[in-house]
């Protein structure tokens, strides 16, 4: 019998302000709406069964009211009786000291702060609301309230960012001594207002440089960087994000949320009117064949430091990972690809060119 996922993303799509770059399924806060999506998330989540990790993502989570917190967090309580990390993506302004006493209360033990500059004027620039001093206050007020395990969100390659910039973000954000960071060049997609006012990121050369430096200075720090965009110290990796890059099934409930159970992969409607209204439940459904799987299974372990385990390939697709040796064989020489008795991996310039080594390995 197929074992039920072990991980469930869920997505709270609503948000005070719309940020500037956000291609993201979100929506703008109302309390009416807010309490109406709840009422058919929760209905959603009846099919779960227990899982190891949640994430709730958004949007901002934090955006629900103490009241709408907290009957979330009721409904997943049946689910999460062995759950080892649940994380809550949260913003600084609407962390009040009430719902962190609200999330420690229901077991949430990891919150995800965004943060995404240490520098004001770009804050307001990129359309946040918060500033640096709201961080620090909150990351205390978590200490304090013993929930430590804090991941905070970094941006580079913003509008007229400069590498002194990113380095001074660097050196801030040390200080506060996070456990785990999470860092993104910001892209600028089509319909969102960036796109439109022809706001442009960094040049590719200038992030990759950011990119590197971010690299160096995280190491040297004594931070492992055990996946492409993140950084923990010891003990403190995600083990929700590890599902993902394992390529384990996982469950993705709310409006425009991803999941992959049963070799499908999905993302739920991103219209809030047809998930209101179950109009309709997908906009993407995809039937995965054992090509797909064996090639996405690369893709995601690649990503890690860990790389992808020869045995476990092995036992999920009853073949040996050397299928692929005509095709990794270049990059084996070329010190990309490394690959050891248990397992492949890339080396830190493979995954800088990781884009490269898989459309070469497809
Ligand atoms: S807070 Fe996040 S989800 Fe909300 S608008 Fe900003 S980037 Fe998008």
């Amino acid at each position: 019998m197929n074992k039920s996922p072990q991980a469930l993303y869920i997505h709270i799509p609503f948000c005070n302000v719309i940020c500037g770059y956000c291609s993201f399924t979100r929506f703008g806060y109302q309390e009416k709406l807010a309490d109406h999506y709840l009422e058919r998330l929760i209905e959603d989540l009846a099919r779960v069964k227990e899982v190891e990790t949640i994430y709730i993502g958004g949007g901002t989570p934090t955006a629900l009211t103490l009241s709408q917190l907290d009957r979330l967090l009721s409904a997943i309580s049946p689910l999460i009786k062995n759950a080892q990390e649940i994380t809550i993506e949260a913003n600084p302004d609407s962390l009040t000291d009430d719902k962190i006493d609200c999330l420690i209360q229901h077991g949430v033990n990891r919150v995800s702060l965004g943060v995404q500059t240490t520098d004001n004027q770009m804050l307001k620039c990129i359309g946040r609301t918060h500033s640096f001093e709201k961080v620090i206050d909150r990351v205390l007020a978590l200490r304090t309230k013993d929930l430590p395990n804090i991941t905070m969100d970094l941006m580079y390659g913003l509008p007229n960012q400069t590498l002194e910039d990113v380095i001074n973000d660097l050196d801030k954000l040390l200080e506060l001594k996070p456990v785990h960071l999470s860092l993104y060049a910001l892209t600028i997609d089509e319909n969102t207002a960036f796109f439109n006012r022809n706001i442009k990121a960094a040049p590719s050369e200038l992030e990759t440089q950011m990119y590197l430096e971010i690299l160096k200075r995280l190491t040297t720090a004594g931070y492992q960087h055990y996946e492409i965009a993140n950084f923990a110290l010891e003990g403190y990796e995600s083990l929700h994000n590890k599902h993902y890059w394992q390529y384990d099934d996982f469950y993705g409930v709310g409006v425009g949320a991803s999941g992959k159970e049963q070799h499908v992969r999905y993302t739920n409607t991103v219209k809030l009117d047809q998930y209101l209204k179950k109009e309709t439940q997908f906009h993407e459904r995809i039937e995965l064949t054992k090509a797909d799987e064996m090639f996405e299974t690369l893709m995601m372990g690649l990503r890690t430091q860990q790389g992808v385990s020869k045995d476990k390939f092995y036992n999920t697709f009853n073949c040996d990972l050397s299928i692929y040796q005509d095709k990794f064989a270049p990059f084996l020489k070329q010190g990309l690809l490394i690959e050891d008795k248990s397992s492949l991996y890339a080396s830190e310039k493979g995954r800088l060119m990781l884009n490269d080594v898989l459309i070469a390995l497809l």
